[in-house]
């Protein structure tokens, strides 16, 4: 499983998406960024949030999720 952490794209924000893959992860990523930001994802927010899903037993992760 992977998943991407709001925050780490400098977001005030506790939303974490989870899937199986990018896409399913982009998805939820696109309807939140709407919905509690806002925003759009434009080609240059999607690369970034690609950059930033990771494996939940990553050590990203570990850092994502300790972040306070
Ligand atoms: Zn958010």
């Amino acid at each position: 499983m992977k998943d991407f952490h709001c925050r780490d794209v400098g977001a005030n924000c506790d939303f974490v998406a989870r899937g199986e893959n990018n896409e399913e992860i982009l998805k939820q990523v696109a309807k939140h960024a709407e919905n509690a930001h806002q925003m759009k994802v434009t080609p240059d927010l999607q690369k970034k949030v690609e950059g930033l899903i990771h494996d939940e037993s990553s050590d990203a992760h570990r850092r994502s999720a300790a972040r306070p």
